[in-house]
């Protein structure tokens, strides 16, 4: 039979219809894990274009992950029937948004990473006798950029303002600038320029509980003249109360609209009812109201909870687990017998995740299934940008693009020419005078000149000289490999990331942008270093898990000091962490897998004893695990 042509309200359940189609000028939808927030927010766009006629231009969806936007873009494509009009909306995080509006006013955005930041912090604080490290010290300028009461270790207005000066005559912002100088566009811009205005006629805002005071300012500033305002999200799901989001904004925005309207969701489609049952009881140890769910997923498989003797027994059992349910061969242990579950389907790589609690506790679960030859995937933040090659590399085209960048130039020399700090800086002071009101190529001119007997300073002018015109025409890719022949660099494994990464961008600008946005933090890495699409475990933190779901989960290290995460200098905010646990667990579809240990997590004593299905990794296996141990060495 042929299929009935789809719209954009079919299929959708009285709530998130209600949802899709509320006329009112502010509307909010706070709704636990999978119940269709984002699929709602998607069909409402989809239903503005297609049934009131709105036009994409007038469109702006923020997401909180690049990954986010790029799905949503995607669903958008299908759901339109092209990429036109999905091109014409502004999709993406606040700070992707952000440096789009700002690139379109201004030329040369600069923004500062954070290895920059943290040195500009270092210096000033070595300046000012101030004890605090480098990255306590940037957290509180954080703190005061987003109108926060300091802690204890607060900052004088001196040193902050020092550090200021020092961004500002570098020509460069951090993050939080960006999101400050949005602001301030957004509130000159919306009163004078009803064109800039239209773009945010339509506002709609995913995961709008993990919102910071700066954010919801932007928020309010561009929806000031707007016509619509569609915010969804789960308190429940608030995960980055560390880094200053503020779970009450809900109740903030109905102050500022007394009459948006509120619509809950209740049905959830993405686990069993088995997985919701384990779910519920955890996060209703938190404040607030009776949590709801109503899973609409056949019954399946209990929640298995695993307890393991190591870490390493741990990451074994995860590697033998994910081959059994791929139905492929146990390679470790061939002689165990395991056989295919039978009432289970087959699973691909890629039906499959393990969330952790820290970046940290990847390695050795990569490492156990590369032993097993499983391919993975490690998403989120990666470090190849700490690798001194890369940094300099970037910092150096960083430099080239704009030669009043004095981190960048900095940077580049002490990385990779290694030059002595006062001669760099007296280069960085030349280039700080001549390059105010000059053009960057007589700057480049007149230093070349004027350091042209100071012998360590000439391979750098060399490849300035050699990449000063290449760097507007070129694209990254090829730009990076001659770079690093020129240097003579062999490609080690973060360079090649480094080159994998370039080679989606056209030119070196929006490059360098992008990688200090983390618009590439979701590029995955794998086992082989190779990058894969599909067909591959996905490993990530509990973080990078929110808003994603996977048919089966591990949720690895379920152990006290782990989750809830808790060291002498990290005290554990239990309520956040158990939302963070919370997260986790409902990422799962149809099975989910806790790895525990001796001393389990508190949180699973919420659970009921008849919802889980206890097991262990299993005391027979020792030997075997020593003889892996031996093959990890
Ligand atoms: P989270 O809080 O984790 O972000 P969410 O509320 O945004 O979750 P979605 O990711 O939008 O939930 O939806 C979860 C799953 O349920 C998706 O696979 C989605 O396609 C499916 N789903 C949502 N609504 C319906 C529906 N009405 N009918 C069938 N499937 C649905
Ligand atoms: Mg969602």
């Amino acid at each position: 039979t042929p299929s009935a042509p789809s719209g954009p309200l079919d299929g959708l359940n009285e709530e998130q219809l209600a949802a899709v189609t509320a006329p009112e000028r502010a509307v909010s939808v706070i709704a636990g894990p999978g119940t269709g927030k984002t699929k709602t927010l998607v069909s409402r766009i989809a239903y503005l274009i297609q049934n009131r006629g709105v036009k994409p231009s007038e469109i702006t969806a923020v997401t909180f992950t690049n990954k986010a936007a790029g799905e949503m873009r995607e669903r958008l494509e299908k759901q339109l029937g092209g990429k036109r009009a999905v091109r014409a909306m502004t999709i993406g995080t606040f700070h992707a948004i952000c440096l789009q509006l700002l690139t379109e006013h201004t030329q040369g955005v600069n923004l500062l990473d954070e290895y920059e930041a943290r040195e500009i912090a270092d210096e000033v604080g070595k300046a000012h006798a101030c004890k605090l490290s480098p990255t306590a010290f940037l957290q509180e300028v954080s703190r005061r950029k987003n109108g926060l009461e300091p802690s204890e270790s607060a900052l004088s207005s001196e040193v902050f303002d020092a550090y200021q000066e020092c961004l500002h005559t570098a020509n460069v912002l951090d993050f939080d600038d960006l999101l400050l100088q949005a602001v301030a566009m957004a509130e000159a811009e919306t009163e004078k320029n009803a064109k800039w205005a239209k773009r945010f006629h339509y506002l709609l805002v995913d995961e709008f509980q993990d919102i910071n005071a700066l954010q919801f300012r932007l928020v309010q500033a561009w929806n000031r003249n707007g016509k619509s305002l569609f915010v969804i999200g789960d308190p429940d799901q608030s995960i980055y109360g560390f880094r200053g989001s503020d779970a009450h904004c809900f109740a903030r925005l109905e102050e500022s609209f007394p009459a948006m309207r509120s619509i809950r969701l209740l049905k959830n489609y993405r686990s069993t009812p088995e997985i919701l049952r384990c779910a519920l009881p955890v996060i209703s140890e938190n404040e607030g109201s009776q949590r709801l769910l109503e899973a609409q997923h056949p019954s399946g498989a209990l929640v298995r909870c695993v307890t393991a003797e190591s870490d390493l027994s741990e990451g074994i059992y995860i590697a033998k687990e994910i081959n059994r349910m791929v139905g492929g061969i146990d390679m470790l242990d061939s002689d165990a017998g395991f056989s295919h579950a039978e009432d289970a389907p087959p699973r691909s790589f890629s039906d499959i995740a393990v969330l952790y609690r820290t970046h940290r506790q990847a390695d050795l679960v990569e490492k156990c299934l590369r032993r097993e030859g499983i391919p993975c995937v490690i998403a989120g933040r990666d470090d190849f940008l700490a690798d001194d090659a890369v940094r300099g590399a970037v910092s150096f085209f960083h430099f080239l693009l704009d030669v009043q960048n004095d981190p960048a130039l900095r940077a580049c020399l002490k990385l990779v020419w290694n030059c002595p700090a006062d001669l760099i800086g007296s280069l960085a002071q030349f280039f700080a005078q001549a390059a105010s009101g000059n053009p960057s190529q007589e700057a480049l001119d007149a230093a070349a000149t004027e350091y042209a007997d100071v012998a360590v300073l000439q391979p750098f002018f060399a490849q300035v000289e050699e990449f000063r015109q290449r760097v507007g025409k070129e694209k990254p890719r090829k730009l990076l490999d001659a770079w690093a022949k020129a240097q003579g660099l062999t490609a080690s494994e973060p360079f090649q990331r480094l080159l994998n990464t370039a080679v989606f961008h056209k030119d070196m600008a929006s490059f360098l942008q992008n990688l200090l946005l983390g618009q590439e933090s979701d590029l995955m890495r794998s086992a082989t270093g190779k990058l894969y699409e599909a067909g591959a475990v996905t490993l990530m933190t509990l973080h990078g898990s929110k808003g994603l779901e996977f048919p089966v989960v591990f949720l690895a290290g379920v152990r006290q000091g782990k989750i809830p995460l808790e060291s002498p200098k990290h005290p554990a905010n239990v309520e956040e962490e158990r939302r963070l646990f919370y997260v986790g667990m409902t990422r799962a579809q149809d099975e989910l897998i806790l790895l525990t240990s001796n001393e389990p997590s508190c949180f699973l004593d919420a659970i009921p004893a008849d919802c889980l299905h206890k097991t262990t990794t299993g005391g027979k296996k020792r030997a075997s695990e020593m003889k892996q141990l031996s093959l990890f060495d």
